[in-house]
């Protein structure tokens, strides 16, 4: 499926960018069919103030939430296809994989500008091959966020085109997005409740994907009850039921100490050697984004645009130790130097420039 400027944009399929509310439990109209994980009285009593969202806020983004399998990437340091050129880096020998029919999603000279004349991307070439898992690193404000939505259908673009392949979508978020009355198993289980997968197999496959992000023994405990790591391995667990084609990342650690970080990076790519996934992965940490990618993309202040790439040749599951090694930093160095390259100040478009 493909939107652009030029097309009637797709809707997703699979999980839907907007979905239908979930009414909390016990109320009418609720499809939710089994409230034993939920704590009485708390779901009635939820206010969205209480919650710091309603639950259709809330399903909004478990819905559109899970995962993808696909395989790997290797090679030098090379600018994306179409991207502008950095200085000391040669031709572009990637071409043409951008075109790759088997993309499992594409940007093709996409642009986007704001209603209040803010443009946050311009000509963003970037595709991610089966296999790939891709991390973004750009400035604040260069259109990282963007890039997802419109990926995620969640917005268009002004020119230029996007290819999802596969037929569902994933998202997580910096904000695990947990409803706050379900327990963990029931919060993880969402999903396959809301797409309508019978109890024993939605529960079997809840219980494999927290074996995944490592939390057994954790599922009848509430959010509350965790710290916020665990909570960001539920919403990791909650993406994985769903087994989605293209997985789309947005800082989902960037809010979480650097320990904990660590130990979350380690997992995911732990599960993304088990599992296969693909992904894009947006990032502020050029090591978190070195650690996790088969692909590192930089991205410039912006308007943002692609200006280099970086293949990580190192397979999974990678250990700790690596972040530490000199061929790691090496490129880590490297995807460093692009990013301070095309790091300068934003251009004031319309909107202030943030
Ligand atoms: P990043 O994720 O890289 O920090 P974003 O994609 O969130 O950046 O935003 C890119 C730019 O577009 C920013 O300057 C932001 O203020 C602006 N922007 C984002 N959404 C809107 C919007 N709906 N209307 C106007 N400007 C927006």
């Amino acid at each position: 499926m493909t939107t652009g400027s030029d097309t009637e944009p797709d809707r997703a399929p699979g999980p839907s960018p907007d979905p239908a509310p979930v009414p909390a439990p016990g109320t009418s109209g609720t499809v939710v069919e089994d409230t034993h994980d939920e704590v009485p009285g708390q779901a009635t009593g939820q206010t969205p103030g209480q919650a710091g969202q309603t639950p259709g806020q809330a399903a909004s983004r478990y819905d559109a939430e899970a995962t993808l399998r696909l395989g790997g990437g290797t090679a030098a340091p090379r600018p994306e296809p179409g991207a502008a050129p950095v200085p000391g880096q040669g031709p572009d020998p990637g071409a043409g994989r951008a075109a790759a029919p088997e993309a499992a999603l594409r940007f093709e000279g996409v642009h986007k500008r704001f209603p209040n004349g803010t443009t946050a991307l311009a000509d963003v070439h970037l595709s991610v091959a089966p296999g790939e898992f891709v991390a973004v690193v750009g400035p604040s404000g260069c259109g990282k966020s963007t890039l997802l939505r419109l990926a995620s259908r969640l917005d268009t673009p002004t020119a230029g085109t996007v290819h999802v392949g596969g037929t569902s979508l994933g998202y997580v978020f910096q904000d695990p997005t947990l409803l706050p009355w379900r327990r963990v198993l029931a919060n993880v289980e969402l999903p396959a409740e809301l797409t309508g997968v019978g109890r024993a197999e939605r529960r079997a496959r809840a219980r494999e994907a927290l074996r995944l992000v490592g939390l057994e023994g954790a599922e009848r405990q509430l959010p509350r009850e965790l710290s916020g790591g665990m909570r960001m391995r539920v919403s990791l667990a909650r993406a994985l039921m769903t087994r989605p084609d293209v997985f789309l990342f947005d800082e989902p650690f960037g809010a979480l100490d650097e320990i904990t970080r660590m130990r979350l990076q380690e997992e995911l790519q732990r599960i993304l050697s088990e599992q296969r996934f693909a992904g894009l992965f947006i990032t502020h940490s050029v090591i978190e984004a070195t650690f996790l990618a088969s692909r590192v993309v930089v991205m410039t202040a912006r308007p943002g645009r692609v200006v280099a790439a970086f293949d990580v040749p190192f397979p999974h599951p990678r250990p700790p130790e690596l972040r530490y090694d000199p061929a790691f930093a090496r490129i880590a160095g490297e995807v460093s130097a692009a990013l301070r390259d095309g790091a300068g100040e934003p251009a004031v478009q319309g909107g202030s420039p943030q």
